[in-house]
């Protein structure tokens, strides 16, 4: 099996009396998009800058593509981030600047044509830095990662001022980016930016982990309830007074009945119901589980309402 891109434990830091990342757990496995998402302040920055040697952590254990986070040296070439604004120089291009850090970084240049093709700035990478929209510039702070070609890459709210299409574009970029292997880790406060890109999500708040695991997981075994239309409208009351009657609580909801599900197993409770409708002679033209979407269970987990 391959070794996760990140696995740390423990992660902590402290600004004088504040704990911002508190005993924090990650493991993102290798080749996955991982979405790290958690409200403002809740610590994603401070815990990204820790895995990219920006910050040195109070406490924690761990390693970044096999090797010690204590000694990020030894992974940064692998690594492509991009974390706060990259100081791009307003009077040069996108094309030229992206010379500029291959240089500096150490890295080939032949590939930042492509680079400049893959983040949507191909035809743009001959126009000056400062005539770039935040988009853009967002976009060519990716290419920019992405020189070295490297194992992991690490953004923090890529999105972050874009408006809805260019938050799309950027959903859609990111999606683009795991390719062979790669590892992509990226940041938003905002879940539902994620959510469909995302195969991993580690979901934080106040600098502690809420769940971390598959996205599909989080939402394993999280039904509100069951969903009952009868055929007929008359047939509604009966229904519901005969579901009361046998100890369910059950609400309108339009035309439909909600059964809740409180705990039972959501394919039982659709049986039952279904039993008893056909017991009183009503035809059921719906029985379906209802099931909580991934932005109420984040409300949910940050809210502390389930765990
Ligand atoms: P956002 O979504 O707003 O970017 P975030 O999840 O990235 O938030 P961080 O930027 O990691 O959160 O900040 C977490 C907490 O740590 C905040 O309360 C912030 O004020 C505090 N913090 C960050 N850096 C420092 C610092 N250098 N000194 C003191 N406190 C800091």
């Amino acid at each position: 099996m391959t070794a996760p891109a990140v696995a740390v434990t423990g992660l902590t830091k402290r600004y004088g009396a504040r704990t911002v990342v508190d005993d924090l757990d990650v493991e993102v496995p290798a080749g996955v998009v991982a979405g790290f998402v958690g409200p403002n302040g809740a610590g994603k920055t401070t815990t990204m800058s820790m895995l990219l040697g920006l910050v040195r952590p109070t406490a924690g254990t761990g390693t970044v593509l096999g090797a010690s986070i204590e000694e990020p040296a030894s992974y940064l070439h692998d690594v492509g981030a991009l974390i706060e604004s990259p100081a791009f120089y307003p009077s040069l291009s996108g094309a030229e600047n992206l010379r500029v850090f291959a240089t500096v970084g150490g890295h080939d240049p032949a590939p930042i044509a492509g680079l400049l093709g893959r983040v949507g700035l191909g035809d743009r990478g001959g126009d000056r830095y400062r005539s770039y929209s935040l988009g853009m510039k967002q976009r060519l702070g990716i290419a920019a990662a992405l020189l070295g070609d490297p194992a992991l890459l690490i953004l923090d709210e890529p999105a972050n001022g874009l408006d809805p299409q260019g938050v799309r574009e950027m959903r859609s970029l990111v999606g683009d980016l795991a390719s062979s292997g790669r590892t992509v880790l990226v940041s938003s406060h905002d879940l539902s930016e994620l959510e469909q890109v995302c195969d991993w999500l580690v979901l934080i708040d106040t600098g502690r982990s809420l769940y971390q695991g598959p996205t599909r997981a989080l939402l394993d075994g999280v039904t509100r309830g069951v969903a009952v239309l009868p055929e007929r409208r008359e047939d509604r009351a009966v229904l519901r007074d005969l579901l009361v009657a046998g100890g369910h609580e059950v609400v309108a909801d339009d035309a439909r009945l909600v059964v809740s599900v409180d705990g039972a197993d959501v394919l039982e409770l659709a049986a039952s119901v279904n039993r008893a409708a056909f017991a009183a002679g009503v035809v059921l033209a719906e029985l379906s589980p209802l099931r909580t979407t991934l932005e109420d269970r984040y409300l949910a987990l940050v809210q502390g309402g389930v765990r």
